[in-house]
């Protein structure tokens, strides 16, 4: 690894670490799981309904090292690609964020109750939601993205192909589960 390569990952795990502390200093519970239900790379939930747990984002990373606290690699040693996990980071805290202003309604958390329950079911309805479900979904997506951009670039974050794409990914997959 170059020099340069080195200082770059450096300024990226400093972002890293400073947008999971971000996260806790709004509330939330940060963690990683190796498990993601429909193959998620990471994920909000409010836990509405269950106050004394909190609001938590997940990162999902397989041989996690340790559960509640930002680490750069795996305890099997496999690599890990630190820019993915911090898009994915920054659009659960776009989440945490659009949560936080009120923008995540009640209809919202019912479109995605149903597209939970119906993704689970074989065979899988196609169109999966209704118009209207849908569009309450998709655009809690981009506003998502747009608040996770935006904590990037108070950090000074610069990779922005790199965003970018990992935007452009998150959202097909939801073109493609929202047929
Ligand atoms: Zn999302």
């Amino acid at each position: 690894m170059s020099h340069e390569e080195s200082a770059s990952q450096e300024s990226l795990w400093t972002i890293y670490v400073r947008l999971w502390g971000r996260a806790e200093g709004a509330g939330a519970y940060v963690k990683y799981e190796a498990h993601a239900p429909f193959g998620e790379a990471g994920w909000f939930h409010p836990h509405v309904d269950e106050p004394s747990r909190g609001p938590e984002i997940v990162v999902v990373r397989a041989h996690y090292e340790e559960r509640s606290a930002p680490t750069k690699g795996r305890t099997d040693k496999t690599p890990v690609s630190l820019m993915l996990e911090l898009c994915t980071l920054a659009h659960e805290v776009g989440h945490l964020r659009s949560w936080l202003k009120g923008n995540r309604t009640k209809e919202y958390e019912s479109a995605l109750l149903t597209m939970g329950g119906r993704l689970a079911a074989v065979p899988r309805r196609t169109p999966l939601l209704d118009s209207g479900d849908r569009l309450l979904i998709e655009n809690e997506e981009k506003s998502a993205w747009q608040l996770g951009r935006r904590e990037l670039r108070d950090l000074g974050f610069v990779d922005w192909n790199d965003f970018d794409t990992a935007e452009r990914a998150g959202l097909a997959v939801y073109a493609e589960i929202l047929g």
